[in-house]
């Protein structure tokens, strides 16, 4: 049976919840809430959510991970036929992998202005030049992904200015 419109963004939803799960994880570590999941037949294969500070990496982004696992689990570097789902438009790095993973289809939650090599800065994924493009679709559930994210940054923000009044009534006494 094809899908319809109604059963494709459904199902964009429910996977994209699966990735803020996953952001969710890396809010609970003090990390930027970004998270990815790869599904391969209908099945979540591969996981995953910021780790930078946690793990001292800067690989250590949530589409890498999600790739690696999902890499795992097929048996292959090459993940053809698998949808990756991310609450933040991909970086360079992360872009740059999902190119060379041969991933036909990226589902993003939020753009970033910042880091976006999805289209907002540089559109790494549909750059018609590589080997591979990928089919793009932008803004599923943009408004949770980029919630959490804003919530965040606004609690890192009371964070450092509390931190900053404590200094200074330090500096005083
Ligand atoms: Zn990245």
């Amino acid at each position: 049976m094809k899908k319809t419109f109604d059963d494709i963004e459904k199902e964009h939803n429910y996977y994209m919840k699966e990735a803020l799960k996953q952001a969710r994880k890396a809010h609970v570590l003090g990390e930027v809430p970004i998270g990815c999941v790869i599904v391969y037949d209908g099945e979540i294969i591969g996981r995953g959510y910021n780790r930078r500070n946690t793990d001292k990496s800067v690989l250590c982004h949530a589409e890498i991970s999600a790739i690696k696992k999902a890499g795992k689990v097929i048996k292959d570097w090459r993940l053809e036929d698998c949808t990756l789902y991310v609450t933040l438009e991909p970086c360079q790095m992360c872009a740059g992998a999902i190119v060379q993973a041969r991933i036909p289809k990226v589902v993003i939650g939020a753009l970033s202005r910042k880091s976006g090599c999805g289209g907002t800065i540089l559109n790494i994924l549909e750059n018609p030049d590589f080997n591979h493009q990928c089919e793009v679709v932008r803004g599923v559930m943009e408004d949770e992904c980029s919630a959490i994210l804003k919530k965040f940054f606004l609690e890192l923000r009371i964070r450092n200015k509390l931190k900053k009044e404590e200094l200074r009534s330090e500096k005083q006494e």
